[in-house]
């Protein structure tokens, strides 16, 4: 199995009323570097596409890349690019990228083609997600040049960053640098075409966490409501746990909530709610393990959220008092 490590460059509307609302970015390079099983470079793609709605570059987009509007004209169409990429990417290979947009606009730009989509449920590496486990900052986002500083790999000066196959090729060294034990369990899945219905819902066993891709809802209560998704279950062993503390909403999008396994100990549960392109929505839920002390903290975070809560209704009343 060969690694696809792949990195797009994009262009947008300079306005919002130009936009295209089924592509606001349009994608203007295609760059990848493939490697093998061992993270040995094999080969390596690069081609500049001839953008069809945004011909003028947006000045942040224009300021840091090295190639301009006249060398985009002599690029070629997307669909022929991207049928020529996905040829070059072979049989057996997996995609990598430093985080998730890449892969969420190449759908995004496919789709606006007409092109067939990639394979459902799509696996792939986000190396900036493995980079920032490694270095225990599960919620950072770091950029590429900072890892690759960090992990003292050496910067080529033929190959500045902003080009697509150079962010591509330095992705791929700090993959190789890192060499991640368990790198079969790392993979996480793509969600631009999330599931429809409950028969296409994702469940993964992971090492160290359980995750569960639902099915689309019209909205947030039938997620909570969905018992077969927001059921508090142990990580490990997939058995029901002994709820400590029920679902509560942690931010207008997330809720959180902790049980107790009998086997393997306390588990902190998160549910990520995410929007579909048709203006559904789905969830993501994770399973993980956890301690007393995590245990205290969830409470704690409760309590805070529920004195706020407090305070704002408390200030609505007031206001609401006639003089
Ligand atoms: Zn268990």
């Amino acid at each position: 199995m060969n690694y696809i490590v792949f990195d797009l460059e994009w262009n947008q509307s300079m306005t919002r009323e130009w936009e295209d609302a089924r592509m606001p970015f349009e994608i203007i390079e295609i760059g990848a570097v493939k490697l093998d099983s061992k993270y040995n470079i094999i080969d390596e793609y690069q081609s500049l596409i001839k953008p069809r709605l945004y011909k003028k570059l947006q000045p942040h987009v224009k300021s840091i890349l090295n190639y301009d509007e006249q060398e985009l004209r002599n690029g070629r169409p997307f669909d022929m690019v991207c049928r020529e990429f996905l040829k070059w990417c072979g049989q057996d290979y997996t995609f990598c990228s430093w985080g998730s947009m890449d892969l969420h606009y190449l759908q995004m730009n496919m789709e606006y083609y007409h092109m067939k989509p990639l394979v459902s449920p799509l696996k792939f590496y986000n190396i900036q997600q493995i980079y920032a486990n490694l270095i225990d900052q599960e919620h950072l986002i770091v950029k590429l040049e900072k890892a690759v500083e960090n992990l003292n790999i050496s910067f080529d000066e033929n190959r500045p960053y902003h080009s697509a196959v150079n962010d591509a090729y330095y992705t791929s060294l700090v993959f190789g640098k890192m060499k991640p034990k368990d790198v079969d369990d790392l993979y996480c899945f793509d969600t631009y075409n999330n599931p429809k219905k409950k028969e296409d819902e994702i469940i993964t066993f992971h090492k160290k966490y359980l995750e569960h891709i639902s099915h689309e809802y019209s909205d947030k209560r039938e997620i909570l409501d969905d018992k077969d998704f927001s059921s508090i279950m142990c990580y490990k062993c997939g058995k029901k746990a002994n709820k400590k503390i029920k679902w509560f909403s942690n931010t207008p999008t997330s809720y959180t909530c902790v049980g107790k396994c009998w086997y393997h100990g306390y588990v902190v549960g998160k549910i990520k709610v995410k929007q579909t392109k048709n203006g559904k929505l789905f969830a993501i839920k994770t399973m993980s393990p956890s301690d007393r002390k995590g245990l205290e903290k969830v409470k704690e975070r409760q309590n805070e959220l529920r004195e706020k809560r407090l305070i704002k209704r408390h200030d609505k009343i007031k206001v609401k008092q006639p003089l």
